[in-house]
């Protein structure tokens, strides 16, 4: 392992996705090498998800449940799905970031076909598992094709008096741009999240930092919490939490493959690690070498089909300290946690790679699933992990 490409990696990665975006534009990374394509049809917009959930729960006969957790900040609403009726809770949240909508068409396609399967392998997963999933948290976003929600920060202190004399928070875009956030500010919801479930704003902590929590300010976040923390009310824990991202085109590391997908099971500093300690109150919870497991799983899933993009995964930065995000705060909840994040944002390849890449994320969904439901994740060494091949910007470093 090179290590000058390691320190590369987590620098370049550090204005990815999940990372802190830089101030401007946080999303856009390197183009596509051709064919540019705009379109974002092919995609579901919130309508047709709307329908698409209808459907698949009628069609389900009574196994998938359409419920609505919250609303966002315009008022659409954010859908809760379950199925099954087991004892172990595994939750998935689709676009947090509105223009990154893999993630929603790759839960549709599960949610169909564990709603309309007669198989005795969904038979033992509805069994063994709980699954909720929240498809496209951030509709009001995900209209717009744009990472961040749709709210200015005088209704955040509309709702919270408390904060009127802070300084906005620092995950707030009101700059202009592509996405005209001047004209239309909002919030990366994916920094609004904090571990203590019931925390409430407090002037003090903003206007915060990557590497603070967040404060549940934006009603997606809220609902998020909602979900999660019912779950882990009725459950005693929740046992998995999956997070669908997109980012840029990085390489595998030693390769000359661009990366289908990066997984990764680590967003903030160990507890127990220097760095880690303001997380002391969390290091019980945390259970570091569950998500390790988890993401070997979608690894290997993926590793098995051989010879394909399928097997050009590779690990997101994992220098990161995000506790703003939500898998960072469920992480120190104590879920065994994964990133998926494919490379492209769907403005940049619209429907072009489109179904690989959901293929991509059904593949390594299902082997979580799979993984939890027949307890074989469970038998997997967490260290080899640790032999997931990194990301790199260019092959062979600059
Ligand atoms: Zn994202």
């Amino acid at each position: 392992m090179n290590k000058l490409w390691k320190v590369l990696s987590s620098t370049a990665l550090a204005a990815s996705l999940l990372a802190v975006p830089n101030v401007g534009f946080a999303e856009t990374g390197p183009s596509p090498q051709q064919g540019d394509n705009l379109s974002i049809e092919g995609f579901i917009n919130y309508d047709q998800l709307t329908k698409k959930l209808e459907q698949i729960q009628k069609s389900s006969q009574g196994k998938v449940k359409v419920e609505t957790a919250g609303k966002t900040n315009l008022g659409r609403d954010i859908y809760k799905v379950t199925v099954g009726h087991g004892d172990k809770v595994v939750l998935i949240e689709s676009e947090i970031h509105g223009n990154e909508k893999t993630g929603t068409v790759a839960l549709l396609n599960i949610l169909q076909n564990l709603g309309s399967s007669n198989s005795q392998e969904a038979k033992k997963i509805l069994d063994e598992l709980t699954i909720v999933v929240i498809p496209m948290m951030n509709a009001d976003g995900s209209e717009l094709d744009r990472r961040a929600n749709d709210m200015d920060w005088a209704e955040v202190v509309a709702k919270f008096p408390q904060l009127a004399n802070v300084q906005p928070a620092w995950n707030y875009y009101n700059y202009p741009g592509s996405y005209n956030y001047n004209l239309n500010p909002g919030f990366d919801v994916n920094r609004d999240f904090h571990p203590d479930l019931n925390y409430v704003p407090k002037p003090e902590d903003f206007p915060g930092a990557s590497n603070k929590y967040g404060w549940y300010i934006t009603p997606e976040a809220q609902t998020v919490r909602n979900v999660y923390k019912d779950l882990k009310e009725q459950f005693g824990k929740v046992d998995v939490f999956v997070d669908l991202h997109h980012q840029g085109f990085p390489y595998v590391e030693g390769t000359d493959d661009r990366v289908t997908m990066s997984i990764s099971g680590k967003f903030v500093k160990h507890p127990n690690s220097s760095g880690g300690e303001k997380y002391a109150a969390y290091a019980e919870n945390y259970n570091y070498d569950f998500s390790r497991q988890l993401n070997l799983a979608v690894y290997n899933a993926l590793q098995e089909k051989g010879d394909s993009v399928f097997t050009n995964i590779s690990l997101y930065d994992q220098n990161i300290d995000l506790p703003g995000t939500a898998l960072g705060a469920f992480a120190l909840n104590g879920s065994g946690t994964v990133l998926f994040e494919v490379s492209g944002q769907t403005q940049s390849f619209g429907q072009k790679k489109r179904g690989q890449l959901v293929k991509t994320v059904e593949t390594g969904l299902m082997s979580i699933i799979n993984g939890v439901t027949d307890g074989s994740v469970y038998q997997l060494n967490p260290e080899e992990y640790e032999n997931i091949p990194l990301s790199v910007r260019t092959p062979g470093g600059l």
